[in-house]
């Protein structure tokens, strides 16, 4: 449950890469070099690690409190 989350939500935040003009043309490390290169990619990049961070870190706590909860 916790990845296919973490998947649905690196997958809406890939739409926001396509930000600058230009395509993205040839082979798969010709557009990871580009994507390491580009500023607004890695700021979305960027972006899209603090969201899963913050949101794996608030998955961790709740079930944790759930456990705790369970025991008493
Ligand atoms: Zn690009």
């Amino acid at each position: 449950m916790k990845h296919t989350f973490s998947a649905l939500l690196m997958m809406l935040f890939t739409s926001f890469a396509y930000a600058h003009p230009g395509e993205h043309h040839g082979g798969m490390l010709d557009a990871i070099a580009h994507l390491l290169s580009e500023p607004d990619h890695l700021a979305m990049a960027l972006i899209a690690v603090v969201v899963g961070v913050a949101g794996a870190r608030f998955f961790r706590r709740r079930t944790a409190a759930r456990i705790l909860a369970k025991r008493r």
